[in-house]
């Protein structure tokens, strides 16, 4: 097997957090499903004509339909307070907390020969994850740490963080987030010695369901040369994990 990949979730004393919703043996399956956050493809799973409209329809569609789930829950849009809300929100979907679903928006990154003959590991840690839970819209929020050891390739520091972003901004599931990030940059780097590891608290999980304000999740996908142990816990203690 050439890549492994390592799903867990930890609470504040690293034990396995291994409760479940309370409600999730009675939901239906979406219940049960969005509960245990399972991804289902490596690819976000988007429709086939997801960019035909542009951004300015997506937004007054989404402004419109966010209007009536607010005059739903029974709120006055008259209000000076809420009457820009269902454009302010449209807008924060498409161009902001969701622009990493559009292909168009996906970084240009472009790489660099060794020249210093560099081949050790270089380790970029604590770059912030800011994401969304596709199963309840709510944040995700933590650090990635990547790691990569090079073929003849470099990339600029913070191309590494534009990459995370670009995936991170979507609806998204954290193992995909994880998977996603390493198979871009094992395109980009053209080499399969690539590491990177999550590590981020779920509002979802916090805020509503089991309310757990001190679990975070791990994942962890590691290619090429990280399946070896030793290569491994050298990345490892690099991050202090
Ligand atoms: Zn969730």
């Amino acid at each position: 097997m050439k890549e492994e990949v390592i799903f867990k979730s930890l609470n504040g004393n690293g034990k396995v957090n291994g409760r479940r919703h309370p409600e999730a043996g009675e939901a239906d399956g979406f219940d049960a499903m969005g509960d245990h956050h399972i991804a289902t493809s490596i690819e976000t799973p988007l429709r086939k004509d997801a960019f035909e409209l542009t951004d300015n329809q997506k937004m007054e569609i989404i402004s419109e339909k966010f209007r009536e789930i607010l005059e739903a829950l029974g709120l006055d849009l008259t209000d000076d307070s809420l009457r820009g809300t269902p454009h302010r929100v449209a807008k924060m979907f498409v161009r902001e907390i969701f622009y990493g679903l559009n292909p168009e928006n996906k970084p240009h990154i472009s790489v660099f020969e060794n020249k210093f003959r560099y081949n050790e590991m270089l380790v970029e840690k604590d770059i912030t994850v800011q994401s969304f839970c596709e199963h309840h819209f709510l944040p995700i929020i933590g650090k990635a740490h990547v790691a990569y050891i090079s073929s003849g390739q470099v990339i600029g520091l913070s191309k590494i963080n534009r990459i995370v972003d670009y995936f991170a901004r979507r609806p998204q599931v954290q193992e995909r987030l994880t998977v996603q990030i390493a198979s871009e940059l094992k395109k980009v780097l053209k080499t399969e010695d690539v590491a990177v590891l999550i590590d981020a608290k779920h509002l979802c999980v916090s805020c509503r369901g089991i309310q757990d304000d001190t679990s975070s999740t791990v994942t962890a996908e590691y290619s090429g040369k990280f399946i070896d142990r030793a290569t491994r816990d050298e990345f490892l203690k690099y991050v202090n994990l």
